[in-house]
């Protein structure tokens, strides 16, 4: 069996066509076009050297201190505080104070003109926010500044307007805050997360600690100047940075009241456990192994640029990414030459480059993980394509690729590879379709492409998936709601029935 270290010249920075298990990749000549470097400005980034947590309105210094680096070159940004129990704890009794004297006992009309506020000075700091992302999490600046930051934003607006409208939300009902949340997010879409779980949180009259990802705190803690900057209450919104240790302080923590947490299913059973026989309430967003079909009537060029977006976007750390494409058997040979063609565009480098595509691995050992996963995938006898563009020397990259004669008993069908690498499965008829997209532990999004409107209805009406696209891929709106089935989790996100996640 051959190793991945072995095949270093197959898939490393210059290779030549590849030849794995007798088949050939088909790896087309290069023909990248040359794009001069367009670097986003850094300097009106402001980035303190060392970030304490931010409990109580105020920075607090701990014992230990963690580096964040940047994944695209290596270099330490910062250090920020790793946060003990005892801070958890000094964490969650701030919130829980903040929660009895303040928060709980202003009117619903303020609580939206605060949430009002971070949105809008958020909006004035977004570009800020943007480089310091990409710089902190490897993601393409466009991506940054075109999704993770308006979005983030966008739910602010969305949830202040409905702070003083719960009873509308839920007509005939009364409904009331909970306490304190405790919140975990991952390192895909730091800030983001943060607004999916903050916004909604502080609309319904709660307050929060929040924990941001190992590898991406820095956006958490510029959050905490925005939030100071808006004079919201001291405690109603604590941030803190660690690993997983401090995420299940938060969980075991007797006074968190909610938690709500997005991560790998492996750790949302962990919570779940710890949670049992507690009156905690829970949200959990977990793995995917989204399928995007595509029907042989489907707009052939648009469903390649959802494919694309599908599966490269944010270098595939996205846990709805389309990462399982079931296409249908009479056009596979006509989209696997098409998404040859646009793989070999992808400009793959620098996050702050304008023109980059797609950005650097978060970290060191998810980069790991992708190649293990890739060999894997190679040794099961997958057919493996991957781009051949260059790729800097220092830093974690991985080319977009992907893997066709994939079956379903394949583990690159079935785990989920958090990374840009694609799993490319056929089907005959619809009823086949659906059976192969619901093969799978996972539950969270789907991507139909078809000309014909009721097959669309009549196919995502089958499929056992939280979020479904049609025709499109990878849009957000913070009116809609996003959540699993299976094991993606339960609870939703977004929309009135992220309100629900945080009233009793
Ligand atoms: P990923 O594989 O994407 O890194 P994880 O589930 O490991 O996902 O991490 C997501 C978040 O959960 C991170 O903030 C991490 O620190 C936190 N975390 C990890 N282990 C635990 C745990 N046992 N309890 C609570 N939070 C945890």
């Amino acid at each position: 069996m051959k190793t991945l270290t072995e095949q270093k010249q197959k898939i490393s920075p210059n290779g030549n066509p590849v030849k794995t298990n007798g088949k050939s990749t088909g790896a087309l000549k290069k023909q990248q076009w040359n794009y001069s470097k367009s670097i986003e400005d850094q300097k009106h980034i402001k980035l303190k050297s060392e970030y304490d947590l931010f409990i109580g309105g105020k920075w607090v210094k701990t014992k230990k201190y963690f580096e964040t680096i940047n994944p695209s070159n290596e270099e330490v940004i910062a250090k920020v505080a790793y946060a003990s129990e005892s801070d958890v704890d000094k964490a969650v009794k701030t919130a829980e104070r903040a929660y009895d004297k303040v928060w709980s006992k202003i009117s619903a009309k303020d609580r939206g003109k605060y949430i009002f506020r971070i949105a809008r000075i958020l909006q004035e700091k977004a570009r800020e926010f943007a480089v310091i992302e990409s710089m902190d999490g490897g993601k393409a600046i466009k991506e940054s500044k075109t999704v993770d930051i308006p979005l983030a934003i966008a739910h602010f607006f969305y949830y202040a307007g409905w702070a003083d409208k719960l009873d509308l939300a839920f007509a005939g009902r009364k409904v009331s805050s909970i306490g304190v949340a405790g919140q975990i997010i991952p390192w895909n879409f730091p800030l983001l997360m943060a607004a999916w779980k903050i916004a909604p949180a502080l609309a319904c009259g709660n307050t929060v600690v929040i924990k941001s990802a190992e590898t991406t705190p820095l956006t958490l803690y510029k959050l905490a100047e925005v939030i100071q900057e808006a004079e919201l209450p001291e405690g109603v919104v604590n941030i803190i940075s660690g690993d997983g240790m401090t995420g299940a302080a938060i969980v075991n923590h007797p006074k968190t009241k909610k938690i709500a947490f997005t991560g790998s299913t492996e750790v949302g059973k962990i919570i779940m456990r710890q949670i049992a026989g507690t009156d905690k309430k829970i949200t959990l967003e977990l793995g995917g192994k989204a399928a995007n079909i595509i029907f042989e009537d489907a707009p052939l060029d648009a469903a390649i640029e959802g494919i694309i977006n599908g599966i490269y976007f944010n270098q595939g750390h996205v846990c709805c990414a389309g990462s399982r494409l079931l296409v249908q058997e009479s056009v596979k040979d006509i989209v696997i030459k098409k998404l040859k063609h646009r793989l070999q565009s992808l400009k793959v480098g620098d996050p702050l480059d304008k023109n980059t595509d797609v950005g650097a691995i978060n970290s060191k050992m998810q980069l790991n993980k992708i190649k293990e996963l890739v060999q894997i995938g190679i040794d099961e006898g997958a057919t493996f394509y991957q781009s051949q563009c260059e790729l800097p020397s220092r830093g974690y990259w991985f080319r977009p690729t992907f893997f066709s004669d994939v079956a379903q008993s394949h583990r690159i069908a079935n785990e989920e590879i958090f990374g840009p690498v694609l799993s490319i499965l056929t089907f005959r008829t619809p009823a086949e379709a659906v059976e192969k997209a619901n093969n799978t532990f996972y539950g969270l999004s789907a991507g139909v492409w078809t000309d014909k409107g009721s097959k669309i209805f009549k196919t995502l009406s089958k499929i056992r998936a939280g979020v479904v696209w049609s025709n499109t891929y990878n849009k957000f709106n913070p009116a809609s709601p996003f959540g699993g089935y299976k094991e993606s989790g339960f609870g939703r996100e977004g929309g009135r029935h992220g309100l629900a996640a945080y009233l009793k």
